[in-house]
């Protein structure tokens, strides 16, 4: 696997890539790589004969009073995982490289309205942080495709936004949420829980399959599906943000013809905010 940090001696590889007409996949990541990261290699794979990953721990998408100083960093035993899953190439840029102005003079990419709820209502600025850095991503890469995961549903949604709304010649792809066999999803931050918190976190899952067979099963009182599973969330310790029944075409609410649901949960345990969502066909 080639590892490099600077944006020239990458363009080198992917250049001699492209000369031999091989297809570009990328996926970005922060790092402190687990198996639901490690599953979006040999899914890119499938969509480019060549697969980078990028590692960033990016400043500028948490917010005030987060955890960037103490997101876990672990890039040696990252690049041992990501050999082992064959990665063609580890691009690991410093601020300056993905940041050349500097953070405050730093060009931002805004995508409005399905930015302003859920994430992005509890995380001010935090989706502007991932499509400013998430756009460079892909001028320095130029990809073919990229991959993002399901379990960021609502980031995923706003990248698509931005691509379309800016033209930008790459397919997204979007991978399966990898999950404990408890149902958690793996998430580096599910290890800010302590052993009695891991123990109710899965609750956070359950509640959103719950709704899920009741949506199938025919009910479409959503309001009250969600008030039910925040009660729940709360009785059982977790500060919960939301809870949201959307379609999951846009975030909007559901009609009597929508078909495709997402069911959306953000909520607070001890020092780990998790999230996730399930796809329900209706
Ligand atoms: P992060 O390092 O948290 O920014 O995540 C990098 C990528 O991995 C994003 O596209 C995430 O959606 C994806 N990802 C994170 N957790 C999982 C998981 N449990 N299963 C599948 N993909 C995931």
């Amino acid at each position: 696997m080639i590892i490099v940090s600077s944006s020239e001696s990458l363009r080198e590889t992917l250049g001699d890539w492209r000369y031999s007409d091989e297809h570009i996949a990328l996926v970005p990541t922060m790092g402190n790589l687990h198996n639901g990261h490690l599953s979006l290699v040999p899914l890119a794979r499938e969509h480019a004969e060549r697969v980078v990953v990028s590692i960033f721990v990016n400043p500028k998408q948490f917010t005030k009073g987060e955890d960037f100083e103490q997101y876990p960093r672990t890039l040696e035993r990252d690049k041992r995982l990501l050999k082992k899953v064959k990665a063609d190439l580890l691009f690991v840029p410093d601020v300056d490289t993905m940041y050349p102005f500097g953070l405050d003079n730093a060009t931002s990419v805004t995508v409005p309205v399905m930015t302003s709820d859920f994430c992005g209502a509890y995380r001010p600025g935090h989706f502007d942080g991932v499509t400013s850095v998430v756009s460079r991503l892909f001028s320095i890469v130029q990809p073919d495709v990229a991959i993002f995961g399901q379990k960021d549903f609502q980031q995923q949604l706003v990248i698509r936004r931005m691509v379309e709304d800016l033209q930008l010649p790459l397919q997204i792809v979007l991978a399966p949420t990898i999950r404990e066999g408890d149902g958690l999803a793996l998430s580096s931050r599910n290890q800010y829980l302590s052993e009695k918190q891991r123990s109710v976190a899965s609750t956070l899952y359950s509640l959103l399959a719950g709704i899920g067979k009741d949506l199938q099963a025919g009910k479409r009182n959503f309001e009250e599906l969600e008030k039910h599973a925040m009660d729940a969330l709360s009785s059982a310790g977790f500060d919960p943000e939301y809870i949201g029944i959307r379609r999951a075409e846009n975030l909007e609410t559901p009609d009597r013809d929508t078909d495709e649901i997402v069911v959306l949960a953000a909520a607070r345990l001890g020092n780990a905010r998790l999230i996730d969502n399930i796809l329900v066909s209706i």
